[in-house]
């Protein structure tokens, strides 16, 4: 049995489920067939043609057919590009973001979720701060409040002061959704992004660029040292 596409990573391996989509382009016809719409991230969302234009460069080469769809649930517009219609997309924008997969798998699988459910805003959110928690965990900050946390990061240089007040301005706190009363209002579809782009933010800074460092390191060495 598939894995349930809405569910909440529990285990490492539902959070590497979770990271299911297979790059995998599309034809350009009357509908583009995403798995995800880039915009609102609903699954299999109802993509149709709006306008098409076929273009060349300057010298009348590259000749590429254009077409532009709009998702009918956010009324966010996707353009793709193909030699011709009705055959295979060469690219098209915005793309669907993904998880690079130089974070630990859970906080991977939450991201991933929390991406997945932008048109769930409360869910979102929740998911983008467990996202959050497990990347403080796996750099070995687990005691006290998520905020508090990402406090003591920044006080230990593992995250920027920037970072730690941008943390504070946008909605992590999972008990706040958990418990919601009717004093909170419930989170919007931007407060959902601004929480997505934090932890998104915060995957490149403790995760992603580290990682492509040593890599560089490691391109750059030139070669075993005589001894
Ligand atoms: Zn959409």
């Amino acid at each position: 049995m598939p894995a349930k596409r809405g569910a909440v990573a529990s285990s490492s391996k539902d959070a590497k489920r979770a990271t299911w989509a297979v790059r995998r382009m599309p034809i350009l016809g009357n509908q583009l067939d995403l798995e995800r719409c880039p915009h609102c991230s609903v699954d299999r969302p109802n993509l149709g043609m709006q306008f098409e234009v076929a273009t060349a460069d300057y010298l009348g080469q590259n000749p590429r057919h254009w077409r532009v769809y709009r998702c009918t649930r956010c009324g966010g517009l996707v353009t793709g590009f193909a030699v011709a219609p009705n055959t295979t997309a060469i690219r098209f924008y915005p793309e669907t973001a993904r998880i690079d997969k130089s974070i630990p798998e859970r906080a991977r699988g939450y991201l991933q979720q929390s991406l997945n459910s932008l048109h769930t805003p409360a869910g979102a959110v929740m998911l983008a701060a467990r996202a959050v928690d497990a990347m403080l965990k796996a750099k070995g900050f687990r005691q006290g409040s998520l905020y508090a946390r990402i406090d003591k990061a920044a006080e230990d240089h593992a995250i920027t002061e920037e970072m730690a007040k941008w943390a504070h301005d946008v909605r992590l706190d999972a008990n706040e959704q958990r418990h919601a009363d009717e004093e909170v209002p419930l989170p919007t579809p931007d407060d959902a992004r601004r929480s997505l782009d934090f932890a998104m933010a915060l995957r490149q800074f403790m995760f992603v660029l580290p990682a492509r460092v040593q890599r560089g390191l490691g391109e750059a060495k030139p070669g075993p040292k005589p001894n």
